[in-house]
């Protein structure tokens, strides 16, 4: 069946294959109609082409396309084959010096953020690095997909519109020229031709609705019975909900349930099911049974006939056709801008781009990004119809939003979209605001969203359904819109311009009013509110909307005809909102101190209050431009300044504070969050410039046109205050008799937030326009008030600053000026710090400060004086003058009500006891006194010769106050108040203003002739500093009283302290003691030479070890017999010191770790924290760990850090990550030593001795593998074989360590072998012994690595925990074999042996090349005790050892004279050479040594390189062996290291001979021992593969192996992120990959966190990167999140977290998420930590560390990264 189907296919292949398109296009040229022609052709074929089977396969369809229905267009189109035609257009076209390349997604996108016009303006990665902007401040982003490069957009960039690349494209003439001259009359009518039959064939075929039937003339004439069930994309449904049911209705696996639902996702719609009528339907049927519910609608399927599918298919190919043909040539692409934008016969939005912008909704998501990348690179590259097309999509725009609104498709999949590309424009906007209104359009079409409104017709929405809100959230893409619109301001007004921006302007008028006053809220009480009421819809349009109103006041600021048009328009429709607000109740009539005024009766707590005035808002702000334009003092008469009414514009502004005033004072207590919140974002640096800054300069705008003391007034009356004031002794009676405690606190609370309102009324006049500033000084003021509170990092004083609408805060222009930089270590963040000049600049009532902040600052700023040995008052900082229309406004200083509010809280101050009053409130009056002092001192100084200084706040307070209770002056009381003991803290402030009452006394006096009160001036300031001085010293011994009490109640603590906490002291105190230790732990011995082993071996007189279990805190001696001590330890596999890392142990039942290949590929590592336990303590700890965690997992199925089931747990103490224990020992050298009887064998001697034993070994071996053998039998046998000389075999040595001891030897071996191998724990498998020798030797190799990387000391001195652990790590290696099976370690050495040494039995050991020598001698050594300790003819371990490692060094030595001749050419230059020795014995023995080389290995080395090349070679190799080797004898014996290894310098090359037994000449070694060197070496060299290596027909390790690093990164992140956009996902054929992630250890870009790229591991699916770090870095990795800038740690499939990267912007800060997009440079010493994390083998220990630290990052599924 199958088969038949694929002959018929290849039958309809070869037919169509014979088609030829130089015949075809010769019918077209001759036809008459040609739409029928091309039509018939393409009915024909297209069904034959496309969808010939259930599955699509594209390319093979688009092939056969390209052949049979595009070549002969092509063809028609050139009059010639498109190979030759094509390149001809292109030769003679004149491209445009456009860029337009459209972003793929995750490209690199940057724009210039001083010259882009707006942030939408952006460069693709070449035009920028070719751009002059690289030099400027930009930014960086990576682009979503979509949109195209402006570069050659000279309306993007205000400088530099050209890259290099484009700017020679520009023309010379500034005038367009059409680009149709360069093409002939012929080409032009055939490609108009075939344009338009084309695209209207793609335009009729994909708006097509019909599911099962074709246009009449597409329709064939046999129609077969094929259908497809057609699943489309919506963003409703799950990926897992599709998957499920697709597999249930289609019958199909899961994995291609996965691949529909991706391209689904993808395209937008995807074929399931492929057969009859019948089945599709049933698919259809279970598809839409399955998906759909109460709240959601189904999945959409359809089922279309195959031959629709196909047209379709055709179709998008079409498209995508003429996108690439209108590429060669720029006139090509105005023929298909001019037939698509060609009005159709049907009239009005008949043009086939109407036409598919209208049903944009209605296709599907592949489609529509089909024909908006033809659109963007058509229409919108041609300067020409770009403007047609946009009046076509403003015509329309309604229409499209409305689409949009109601699609559920996300916007950038929408042909709404494309407005960010027209509407950016400025020209464009311009033009279509002035002939399409589209301001008004905008405005009015979201309107028309909303229209849910309450019954004074204001947004309402409450109780809103999904579906509203769902419209809600789309509907807000329009206010973009609004805001592309506005972004470039124009220069020049047009009557137009003018007419129909403020037609705009009445528009959003209308708007605002539906805000204004909406969500009105009323103070609940007795019982809280049942429900939290919706807040949030209408502040997110508040949110959305604040850079609008801004951008609003900016239009209005250029022209003074528009601002005062809507000026009076803003100040009508406040008036309609607020019209009649006074009627019906009547006024009610106030007085203080003389003055009355008339207001309404209005109490914010018992009325709705709403916190939403956005046209009172923009009324205020329009306000400030006047007075900034000066056009109110010009032209008064153009103004309506006579309609306003001042306690209208501030009664609803004032009502927001006062609410604001009482949520502080727990007043709305009962109200709920909703409220916190709303008042939380009324300040908010996102909401306050057009909420609480406006507020405030209504207020301002108001108290400046009318009477202060009415303002006060009717102020105190709105903060119900009133009565207090205005009634004498109300405060006093006030206090006795409500004695209510929560009322005194309210009103006080009330009275300081009234009081501060009137600081901010007066202090607050930053904003140009306000007081005489410009905008500089405001931004500075910001800064500088910020950074009063700490230093802050770049990112932290953004986000405190508000941004305008192109993202800047202006920040960079004013913080050199302010602030001090300080640059990041390696960690942190690089700071700011104010400069110390600007803090008297500090305001502490600065009006954007919250309440935290403010106490903070006030902290930070006093403390600052206190060191800077000042008095530590915090006066008000002098201010710039206000502009002359709010001028006025600092009267309120010194009106009458404003001195009795002061002096009304002086009093109580004075008669402190008795009387409801605060510190604070006193504070703040002391600082409003401040503040008119400071304004007096200004206007004196500047005042002119005729001007009299009216402002005479200093008179007035020092008048008495007035009848009835003729109290004292307010000076008179403040001086009280300065030698009140309870207002200590307050005395600075008061002695400041009295200091600066008689400075501007005096220059009063001094600019007025009449001297009357100098001399009292002068007494009362000397009397003050003789006060002072008597003050300072009463202080002085205050504080010396204070202090010595202080030091007496502390140290009696500190007993109680010590009492109390007795261990935790003896622990600390344990703790240094046992760190000093390492330092003298080495006992002194005498200077003579040290040396580490053999016979010589310095004697160490025996040391005892007391150590202390952290657990139970007992002392206990580390002895052979006594109870064992553990150290925490972490074993884990390491690929870090691999030379192929592709290599891993592929079967680890069947691996043999014996020998180790030098390429280090598979090694185990032990890390420990260095913390002591006993044993049993540490087992009861572990088993409770473990019991809590099987209950706390049945509870709560939740993650630890650790994995108790594989035998982690956390250190007791310091929480390290730690999964086994090693016991601590002493040198065990020393219990197996015995003594010697006789003269010690040389080499030659010992190896023949241990050759025989082993023989002797093996032959017993093979006995004893023979069945039917007895004891008795067996020492027979014994005899036969005549033993050698005191050799014992059947000699059982006793085990010498305790039970507790023995077990923990068990337990640690057998956890290495576990982890190492991956396998279930067996102590009794061969393997375990040469597993614990195998992870000591990797251990030591890796510690002497990282020592010479950083150019360290060998004996230099190390952490204590390092130290601890490679001394027990070693001796516990060396004891292991006392615990495993004598011959199963007996055979290890026997084989071990053998592959330095031959001998019959093993033939198949690896050649000395393959063999890692240091990992050989530490097996070896610690093997030999199992054979030693049988060997009775007075040989000692010594010997043995000595005679190793001399075998295993002169293997090493002839390992790298093969590897390094032959591999690295020398050089002959003399600067080579060593200059420490001269030519001498190492040279010309070296020299011997490789001409015997080269006589065991034939022919096959060839040259012989000079002496001193070869020496310096073998040196530089054998280094890295040599000092593992020194390392690894100091910790076995205890033999102390010698001093001048303590210290870093040269390499110590002799001293290391020394203490490892060594002639300095190595190569003596050979000399002394050739009795048997030259058979040694023969064998070594005769083995098959030395000679393959010598042969050229393999490699081998060179020496000395360089250090693994982690890959080299670049300097510039974006090249990074270039890099990852160009990368595909490498399953998904050619798909971006979402998140691109980098392996730092190998340089692997990899598909993460992605269901395409999951693979199996272990049974389970893990993501690209876990599966990763299993083949490169045996389950650790280290991987760079491309997208995100950010480093990922992975640790097995559990464990992850996250790392700061090694980026850092100029500011000294990274930037995770990439969200601030400022340029990234590497910074190398991040780099280095997290290399050096790696090579300490600490990842996984960071990992735990930070999981500890931060619960969330353990429930991430890091296996699925
Ligand atoms: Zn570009
Ligand atoms: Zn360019
Ligand atoms: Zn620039
Ligand atoms: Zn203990
Ligand atoms: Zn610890
Ligand atoms: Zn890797
Ligand atoms: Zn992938």
């Amino acid at each position: 069946m199958a088969s038949e189907l694929e002959l018929e296919m290849q039958a309809i292949d070869r037919s169509l294959l014979e088609c030829s398109a130089e015949e075809i296009a010769g019918k077209w040229l001759q036809a008459t109609d040609l739409t029928r022609e091309v039509y018939q052709h393409l009915a024909h074929y297209v069904p034959k082409i496309y969808c010939r089977s259930p599955n699509p396969c594209p390319q093979k369809e688009d092939m056969v396309a390209q052949h049979v229905l595009l070549a002969p267009m092509e063809w028609y189109l050139c009059g010639e084959d498109s190979e030759f035609g094509f390149p001809k257009l292109q030769q003679a076209n004149k491209p445009s010096h456009l860029c337009g390349r459209v972003f793929k997604v995750g490209e690199p996108t940057y724009s210039c953020r001083d010259c882009a016009v707006d942030p939408t303006c952006v460069l693709c990665m070449d035009c920028f690095l070719g751009s002059i902007h690289r030099d400027h401040r930009y930014r960086m982003t990576t682009s979503g997909g979509g949109g195209f490069c402006d570069c050659g957009d000279t309306e993007a960039w205000k400088e530099g519109p050209y890259c290099q690349k484009h700017e020679l494209n520009t023309p010379e003439i500034e005038e367009e020229e059409d680009p149709l001259v360069h093409l002939s009359e012929d080409v032009i009518a055939r490609s108009y031709n075939i344009f338009t039959i084309m695209f209207q064939y793609a335009v009729e075929i994909l708006t097509w609705e019909k599911e099962s039937e074709l246009p009449a003339d597409l329709e064939m004439v046999e129609k077969s019975d094929t259908y497809y069930c057609m699943l489309f994309n919506d963003e409703v449904h799950t990926y897992e909900q599709v998957i499920y049911t697709l597999q249930k209705a289609v019958n199909c696996t899961q994995k291609e349930a996965i691949g529909f639902a991706t391209t689904v996702d993808r395209d937008g719609r995807r074929s399931v099911r492929c057969g009859d009528f019948q089945y599709c339907e049933q698919a259809k049927s279970i598809i839409v049974r399955n998906t759909s519910s109460r709240q959601t609608k189904p999945l959409k399927v359809q089922v279309m006939h195959s031959s629709l599918v196909a047209h379709q298919s055709f179709g998008l190919k079409v498209l995508s056709w003429l996108g690439s043909v209108i590429g060669y040539s720029d006139g090509l692409r105005r023929i298909l801008c001019q037939v698509g934008l060609q009005e159709g016969p049907d009239g009005e939005n008949s043009s086939l781009v109407d036409r598919l912008m209208l049903s944009d909704s209605k296709l599907w998501k592949g489609a529509r990004s089909v024909y908006h990348q033809l659109f963007m690179s058509s229409l919108l590259m041609d300067l020409k119809y770009k403007k047609l097309f946009a009046v076509r999509f403003a015509k329309n725009y309604e229409r499209l939003q409305s689409d949009y609104v109601t699609d559920d498709h996300d916007r950038e999949f929408s042909i709404a979209d494309l407005s960010v590309q027209i509407f950016t424009v400025p020209s464009l906007a311009r033009m279509l605001i002035t002939e399409e209104n589209l301001m008004t359009i905008i405005i009015k079409t979201f309107m028309d969203h909303l229209r849910h409104r309450d019954t004074q017709g204001r947004f309402q929405f409450e109780r809103y359904t999904a579906l509203q809100a769902f419209k809600f959230r789309r509907v807000q893409s329009l206010i973009l819109d609004l805001k592309y619109v506005l972004i470039s301001k124009p220069t020049e007004w047009s009557d137009d311009l003018r007419e129909k921006f403020l037609e705009g302007f009445d528009a959003f008028l209308e708007l605002l009013k539906c805000m204004q006053g909406m969500d009105p809220i009323t103070r609940q009480v007795g019982q809280h509110i049942e429900m939290e009421p919706e807040w949030e819809a209408a502040f997110t349009l508040q949110m959305k909307l604040t850079h609008v109103i801004s951008m609003m006041q900016d239009w209005c600021a250029l022209d003074e005809k528009v601002l005062i048009e809507a000026y009076k328009k803003c100040l009508t429709v406040l008036m309609q909102c607020h019209g009649g607000f006074t009627d019906g109740e009547q006024p009610i009539t106030l007085s203080i101190c003389g003055h009355s005024v008339e207001t309404i009766r209005y109490c914010v707590s018992q009325e709705k209050v709403s916190i939403h005035l956005p046209v009172s808002r923009l009324l205020a702000g329009l306000h400030v431009l006047l007075s900034k334009s000066e056009v109110a003092y010009k032209f008064p008469e153009l103004l309506p300044l006579s309609e306003l009414s001042p306690p209208m514009l501030i009664e609803h502004p004032l009502r927001c504070l006062v609410l604001c005033a009482q949520v502080h004072a727990g007043m709305w207590r009962r109200n709920g969050f909703s409220l916190v919140n709303q008042i939380y974002y009324y300040h908010n640096v996102k909401c306050r410039r057009e909420m609480f800054d406006k507020d405030i300069v209504m207020l301002q705008t108001g108290v400046s046109m009318m009477d202060p003391n009415h303002f006060l007034m009717i102020m105190l009356s709105r903060f119900e205050l009133y009565q207090i004031f205005s009634t004498p002794d109300y405060g006093k009676r006030f206090s006795s008799e409500i004695t209510h405690k929560d009322v005194v606190q309210q009103n006080n609370t009330l009275i300081e937030e009234m009081l501060y309102l009137i600081i901010m009324l007066v202090g607050e006049r930053f904003s140009p326009g306000v007081g005489q500033v410009n905008a500089t000084d405001d931004i500075k003021r910001e800064i500088i008030h910020q950074l009063s509170i700490k230093p802050m990092a770049h990112s932290e004083l953004v986000k405190s600053l508000p941004e305008d609408e192109n993202k800047e805060t202006g920040m960079e222009s004013v913080i050199e000026a302010v602030a001090h930089f300080k640059k990041p270590g390696l960690t942190g963040r690089g700071m700011y710090e104010l400069k110390p000049e600007c803090a008297k600049e500090f305001n502490l009532y600065f009006y954007h400060f919250s309440r935290a902040e403010q106490s903070k600052a006030e902290e930070a700023q006093r403390k600052l004086k206190r060191q800077n040995r000042e008095d530590t008052a915090l006066p008000p900082p002098v201010l710039p003058p206000f502009c002359p229309l709010f001028a006025s406004l600092v009267n309120i200083l010194q009106s009458d009500v404003m001195l009795c509010i002061m002096r009304t809280i002086l009093q109580w101050a004075v008669e402190h006891n008795g009387y409801a009053w605060s510190e604070s409130m006193l504070q703040r009056v002391l600082h409003l006194i401040g503040m008119a002092l400071q304004e007096e001192k200004q206007h004196l100084e500047n005042v002119t010769e005729e001007h009299v200084v009216t402002f005479t706040f200093t008179q007035k307070i020092s008048k008495p106050g007035e009848a009835p209770n003729n109290s004292p002056s307010i000076l008179a009381m403040l001086e009280t108040l300065q030698n009140a003991p309870y207002l200590e803290v307050h005395k600075d402030m008061i002695r400041w203003i009295l200091k600066t009452f008689n400075a501007i006394k005096k220059l009063r006096e001094s600019s007025s002739p009449s001297p009357v009160a100098e001399t009292e001036g002068t007494i009362m300031e000397e009397s003050s500093r003789d006060k002072d001085k008597a003050e300072r010293k009463r202080k002085a011994e205050i504080a010396r009283l204070r202090r010595e009490k202080i030091m007496a109640q502390m140290s009696e603590m500190q007993r109680h302290f010590i009492d109390e906490n007795k261990e935790l002291f003896q622990q600390t105190l344990e703790l240094d003691a046992s760190a000093s230790a390492v330092l003298d732990n080495s006992p002194v011995v005498s200077d003579k030479t040290l040396t580490a082993l053999g016979p010589a071996q310095t004697q160490v007189p025996e040391q005892r070890q007391f150590v202390t279990c952290i657990l139970c805190q007992e002392e206990q001696e580390v002895k052979v017999e006594s109870k064992a001590m553990v150290l925490a330890a972490f074993v884990q596999r390491s690929t870090v010191l691999s030379k192929d890392r592709s290599k891993f142990i592929q079967d680890p039942e069947k691996y043999d770790p014996l020998f180790m290949h030098p390429d280090l590929s598979c090694g185990t590592h032990t890390g420990s924290c260095g913390h002591i336990m006993h044993a049993h303590c540490w087992q009861r700890y572990f088993d409770s760990v473990q019991a809590k965690e099987q209950r706390r997992q049945q509870r709560l199925r939740l993650h630890t850090s650790y994995d108790v089931e594989n035998g982690e747990f956390l250190c007791p103490l310091c929480e390290c990550l730690s999964n086994t224990v090693i016991p601590l020992l002493l040198p065990p050298r020393k219990i197996f030593n015995r003594l010697n009887f006789s003269d010690q064998p040389n080499l030659t001697q010992w190896i023949r001795t241990i050759s025989q034993q082993i023989k002797a070994l093996q032959a017993l071996g093979k006995e004893e593998g023979t069945p039917h053998t007895t004891s008795s039998k067996n020492s027979e046998n014994m005899d036969e074989f005549q033993l050698p000389e005191g050799f014992r075999p059947d000699f059982r040595p006793k085990n010498p360590y305790s039970e507790s001891i023995k077990e923990m030897l068990k337990t640690f071996g057998t956890a290495t072998y576990k982890v190492g191998l991956k396998l279930h724990p067996n102590e009794e498998d061969p393997r375990v012994p040469v597993m614990c020798w195998g992870s000591c030797a990797y251990t030591i190799q890796s510690l002497e690595r990282i020592l010479s990387d950083e150019d360290k000391p060998l004996f230099g001195p190390l952490p204590c925990r390092l130290d601890d652990c490679l001394r027990s790590l070693t001796r516990f290696a060396a004891a292991h074999w006392t615990v495993a099976s004598l011959s199963v370690v007996q055979g290890h050495f026997c084989k071990l042996f053998a592959s330095l040494v031959p001998d019959d039995n093993h033939g198949d050991l690896p050649c000395i090349l393959d063999i890692d020598m240091f990992h050989l001698l530490v097996g070896l050594v610690l093997a030999f005790p199992a054979l030693q300790c049988q060997d009775f003819s007075g040989t000692s371990l010594g010997t043995g050892d000595l005679h190793i490692f001399r075998l295993v060094t002169m293997a090493h030595i002839i390992q790298l004279l093969l590897t390094s001749c032959t591999v690295i050419p020398y050089l002959s230059e003399e600067n080579g050479m060593d200059e420490e020795s001269p030519a001498g014995e190492e040279e010309s023995a070296v020299l011997a040594l490789y001409k015997t080389l080269q006589q065991c290995t034939g022919s096959a080395l060839k040259e012989v390189p000079p002496g001193w090349h070869l020496w310096r070679n073998v040196r530089a190799g054998i280094l890295p062996f040599l000092k593992c080797s020194a390392l690894f004898f100091h910790y076995l014996n205890g033999v102390p290291s010698p001093p001048e290894m303590q210290v870093s310098g040269a390499s110590h090359f002799e001293h290391l001979c020394n203490y490892l037994s060594l002639p300095s000449n190595l190569v003596s070694l050979f000399q002394e021992n050739n009795e048997i060197t030259k058979s040694l070496i023969e064998s070594w060299c005769h083995n098959i593969e030395v000679k393959r290596y010598l042969e050229g027909e393999r490699d081998a390790i060179s020496y000395p192996r360089e250090s693994n690093k982690l890959i080299d990164l670049p300097e510039d992140y974006s090249s990074l992120i270039n890099q990852a956009s160009n990368f595909s996902c490498p399953k998904s054929g050619g798909d971006k990959s979402r998140a691109p992630t980098l392996c730092l250890v190998c340089g692997t870009l990899l598909c993460s966190q992605s269901y395409c790229c999951q693979t199996e591991l272990e049974g389970e699916d893990v993501g690209a990167c876990t599966a990763h770090t299993y083949s490169c870095g045996s389950g650790v990795g280290i991987f760079l999140r491309v997208r995100e800038c950010q480093v990922l740690f992975l640790a097995g499939k559990t464990k992850g977290c996250f790392y700061s990267p090694p980026y850092l912007d100029d500011y000294g800060e990274t930037d995770q998420g990439l969200r601030r997009g400022n340029p990234l440079h590497l910074c190398q010493e991040r780099f280095k930590k997290i290399q050096k994390l790696w090579q300490q083998h600490s990842v996984t220990e960071e990992i735990g560390h930070a999981q500890e630290a931060n619960q969330t990052l353990v429930g991430i599924d890091w296996q699925h990264l």
